[in-house]
């Protein structure tokens, strides 16, 4: 099925092929993406979703398309001609087209592309039981706090966890806990929630700092270890499509279901971004 897609200022629909060959996102991972989630057609979050996409452009020197004002009224038309009322805005910016090289020239036309997609976001039942993760090496670049779409560390460990039984990857560089392959990391233990501080080793996640913002002066942003892993209380992950969700096994160790300050964060966030 065709989704409402916007390609540099213009709307069509995802049956179009809108991309050239030479595009530098194509042809050399040189873009940057982004992701929010809409319900009842409204935006969650959109001032956190646009500063993170302006900082990233900024970080790979691409311009910017948007001011963020031409930004909202764009996601707004999209949403308006979607033909859904929730799901998620995928949204990609890349240097632009040009003749393959690996020097780009100063003066390129970003390419912008935005497309939005019904989603499954995880239920009830879901929220309550939790996930399974399985660890494997990170073997990301050296700025995962620029939310690149170099996203092949990311999808084989992934694959790799699937292929284990498990929803998602945790990442895990010598014998730090940084991340998941697509969502953000917390344990808690003694009742303080802790999780890795913000710097290139993990995506600045929108998700993980309104669940800090939530869960206030209970956090500790520092580095996990993985022995840390074994007698955490309660373990969650955080991301725009899965919200809080408790994890109740890593590899073959099981670990408690949903423990008390998780079920509270997803209450919360779940008013919150009801409200968005
Ligand atoms: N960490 C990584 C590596 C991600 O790819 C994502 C989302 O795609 C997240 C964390 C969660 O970020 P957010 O809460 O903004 O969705």
């Amino acid at each position: 099925m065709s989704d409402v897609l916007y390609f540099n200022g213009r709307f069509t629909t995802t049956d179009e092929r809108v991309l050239r060959v030479e595009d530098r996102g194509f042809l050399f991972g040189d873009a940057v993406y982004e992701v929010f989630k809409f319900l009842r057609k409204r935006p969650v979050f959109l001032g956190d979703h646009w500063r993170r996409l302006s900082n990233g452009l900024t970080a790979i020197d691409i311009r910017n398309p948007w001011t963020e004002e031409s930004f909202a009224s764009s996601m707004r038309e999209l949403l308006d001609r979607t033909s859904f009322e929730d799901g998620i805005v995928y949204i990609e910016v890349s240097r632009g087209e040009g003749p393959r090289a690996h020097f780009y020239a100063d003066d390129m036309t970003p390419t912008a592309v935005a497309f939005s997609r019904a989603y499954n976001f995880p239920d009830a039942a879901k929220k309550e039981r939790g996930i399974r993760l399985i660890t494997d090496a990170d073997l990301r670049w050296k700025h995962c706090d620029v939310k690149s779409v170099n996203l092949l560390p990311n999808a084989l460990s992934k694959k790799k966890a699937q292929r284990s039984g498990g929803d998602e990857v945790l990442l895990i560089d010598r014998d730090i806990v940084r991340e998941c392959g697509s969502s953000s990391f917390f344990i808690v233990k003694n009742g303080r929630v802790i999780t890795h501080p913000l710097d290139c080793h993990i995506l600045p996640g929108v998700t993980r700092d309104r669940v800090i913002a939530l869960a206030r002066d209970l956090v500790d942003e520092r580095e996990i270890h993985a022995a840390e892993l074994d007698d955490a209380d309660e373990i969650f992950i955080t991301s725009t499509t899965l919200g809080v969700m408790p994890v109740n096994q890593i590899d073959d160790k099981a670990k408690r279901t949903r423990g008390p300050i998780t079920a509270e964060l997803q209450r919360r966030l779940d008013e919150e971004e009801s409200r968005a």
